[in-house]
């Protein structure tokens, strides 16, 4: 059996990773792993059980009861609820960061990524993928995009789900996300050091789904299924 390939894509909040991600995958025949939406479930879960999201313990406290899938189709579910809407709502993304900042809570999570990407090639988006998740990933992108071009494709984005949002609102909630998933103590949003950067702010998403596979190929030799 051929060696599984992991291609690792980070960067802050709404720069089009998933996006992108999720085409790099289907081209390649990979699996995608949207980490993002693992800590969006738990975030669910902290929410849905009226715990206090900025208290630790509290929301350390139900590790061990839940239980988050991702699906064929891009379905998130959390303790057997399909959540996969419900965890782009504006309550979780406006806490979701300060789960995320809770290291037992990002070592359960980032034990289930691991072995995602044990046996299969994966294409895994997130924030600490390069640095800490997958450090021997054979591919690492660091997807950057200005504030106000992440700002509006997210704001469109949401319009286009049904989710209720303000420009300024989407705004503050990314500039606040970026800034504690940089500042953390632990696997902070950081690029490694051994990542491509890649500015997305004046490219279309063909463009940079085109970029990352021309990458891919030249690194690792696997080139597009389609
Ligand atoms: O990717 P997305 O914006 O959906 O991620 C939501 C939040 O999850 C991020 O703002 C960040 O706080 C957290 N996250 C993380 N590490 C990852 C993926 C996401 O801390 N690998």
């Amino acid at each position: 059996m051929n060696k599984a390939i992991s291609i690792a894509i980070d960067g802050p909040a709404a720069a089009g990773k998933s996006t992108v991600a999720k085409l790099v995958a289907k081209s390649l025949g990979f699996v995608y792993i949207d980490t993002g939406a693992m800590y969006r479930a738990f975030t669910y879960a902290v929410l849905k059980k009226g715990l206090n999201p900025e208290d630790e313990k509290q929301a350390c406290s139900i590790i061990d009861e839940v239980k988050i899938e991702l699906l064929p189709g891009y379905i998130v579910k959390c303790n057997d609820e399909d959540v996969t809407k419900a965890i782009r709502e504006v309550d979780v993304s406006s806490n979701v960061s300060y789960i995320a900042s809770y290291k037992d809570i990002r070592l359960a999570l980032v034990k289930m990524q691991r072995k995602m990407a044990e046996k299969v090639s994966v294409v895994m988006d997130g924030r600490d993928i390069g640095t800490y998740v997958l450090p021997h990933a054979d591919v690492k992108i660091f997807q950057i995009a200005s504030v106000e071009t992440r700002a509006k494709r997210r704001y469109e984005e949401n319009l286009s789900k049904g989710i209720p949002t303000s420009f300024e609102d989407v705004c503050a909630d990314l500039r606040k996300r970026d800034y504690i998933d940089s500042h953390r103590d632990f696997a902070p949003l950081k690029q490694a050091s051994d990542a491509i950067p890649l500015d997305t702010s004046n490219m279309s998403i063909e463009e940079v789904v085109d970029a990352i596979l021309d990458i891919i190929e030249e690194k690792t030799g696997v080139k597009r299924l389609c």
